[in-house]
């Protein structure tokens, strides 16, 4: 088999980037290793806080992964609509300025509360918000600091996974499931061919998108392998007797994200535990009492699904994006915990990458990790 670009992995950012590559005349053939998109793209909470992420990290607003994540959640809109109007798929999207078709019942926008002595300060556009206005909080939340963020959401991430999955086909990628890409084969430092599990592939260029597992793939030098590992994280879903009519940023590690059916997705742990997807009675009880505790009305609410994913992660949790040292191949992964969020952006900027050599931020280099190397041997 020949191509153009050859893409390792069906999650967001493989299918984004084969779709938005497919719109530009490539021909792309996509690998994925079992089923499209099951690992951290369907497993994650879909929600679009870049704002809330920063509130985590103080005075990070005008570093690279900041500006990148809002300018990611600005396309948001426009990105919807754009798979709307292509596939018919609504992913549900949640976020202030979305066209009519996305409106529904839930108030977008994210409520973040602090603990009870913190000061919330944030310079961007948040408002402080009177808890007592939203009868389904505890009263113990009242004596908690809350900023409201109008401009943050939420999108339903399984849904964005099927309309990517059909925009790719339907813009004529060529999609290969239960192919796993074995080895890379590299001579004169440049990828000759990939073998699959489905057969040989020669492609000009390669971009690896395998998430949680793009350290993985046989055949790569081991200085060009992205150093990435796997964060686990648990989610449970709920079906609670209340409605919820938005997301509630609790912590990071706490947060309640109603879906447009009625479900409330609760995450999520954040675990080393390698590639062991295991889900605990003991996290379901933790997670279930932290949100009983925001809103009591959930005492009576039926946990209907208990799942774990991996988020794919770098050393310094930036991405790696961007051409490797192998002439060819092309990386994009370490989307960490806000992939979902980075969707539109990255397969814009890799888009215009792979076609135009466009510059990617140093941030996000796979070079940077080999330049580390580097410098701490020769200080
Ligand atoms: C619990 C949890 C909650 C999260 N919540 C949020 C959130 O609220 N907001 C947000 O923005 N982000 C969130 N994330 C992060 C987000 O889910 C990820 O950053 C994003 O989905 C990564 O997408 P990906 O395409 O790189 O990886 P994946 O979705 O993991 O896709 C990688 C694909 O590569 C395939 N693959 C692996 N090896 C091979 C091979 N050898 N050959 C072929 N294919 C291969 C895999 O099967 C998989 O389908 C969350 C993640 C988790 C785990």
């Amino acid at each position: 088999m020949k191509c153009e670009v050859a893409v390792i992995g069906g999650g967001v950012i493989g299918l984004s980037c084969a779709w938005r590559l497919a719109q530009r005349g490539i021909k792309v053939l996509l690998l994925e290793r079992g089923e499209l998109a099951r690992e951290a793209s369907w497993t994650a909470g879909g929600m679009i806080a870049p704002g809330c992420e920063l509130l985590h990290h103080p005075g990070d607003e005008d570093l690279a992964m900041s500006r990148f994540c809002f300018h990611s959640r600005d396309l948001y809109a426009d990105f919807a609509t754009e798979l709307f109007d292509f596939t018919g798929i609504n992913v549900e999207l949640s976020l202030a300025g979305v066209k009519s078709t996305f409106i529904d019942w839930r108030t977008p926008g994210i409520l973040l509360l602090g603990e009870k002595n913190q000061t919330l300060e944030w310079s961007s556009k948040t408002e402080y918000f009177d808890v007592s206005t939203l009868p389904y909080l505890s009263p113990q939340t009242h004596q908690r600091p809350a900023l409201w963020l109008p401009d943050e959401g939420q999108v339903d991430n399984r849904k964005l996974t099927l309309a990517l999955a059909q925009a790719a086909r339907q813009s004529g990628v060529q999609i290969w499931e239960d192919a796993p890409v074995r080895n890379i084969v590299c001579e004169n430092e440049k990828i000759s061919h990939i073998e699959s599990a489905a057969g040989k592939v020669h492609a000009e260029k390669v971009l690896l998108c395998a998430g949680a597992w793009s350290g993985q793939i046989g055949g790569i030098p081991e200085s060009c392998k992205p150093p990435i590992r796997p964060v686990a994280g648990q989610m449970l879903a709920l079906r609670p007797g209340a409605k919820i009519d938005r997301v509630i940023y609790v912590k990071p590690d706490t947060y309640l994200i109603p879906r447009r059916d009625g479900r409330l997705v609760l995450g999520s742990s954040v675990e080393e535990t390698g590639f062991q997807k295991i889900t605990t009675t003991e996290h379901a009880e933790r997670k279930w009492r932290d949100a009983v505790e925001v809103i009591p009305a959930l005492q009576d609410s039926e946990i209907v699904e208990h799942w774990c994913g991996f988020r794919p992660t770098a050393p310094d949790g930036l991405p790696i994006m961007g051409k490797s040292e192998i002439e060819n191949l092309y990386i994009a992964t370490g989307h960490h915990r806000n992939g979902i969020l980075m969707t539109p952006a990255t397969a814009e900027l890799i888009t215009e990458h792979l076609i135009h050599n466009a510059p990617i931020d140093t941030a996000f280099s796979p070079l940077r990790f080999a330049e580390t190397a580097i410098s701490v041997m020769s200080s």
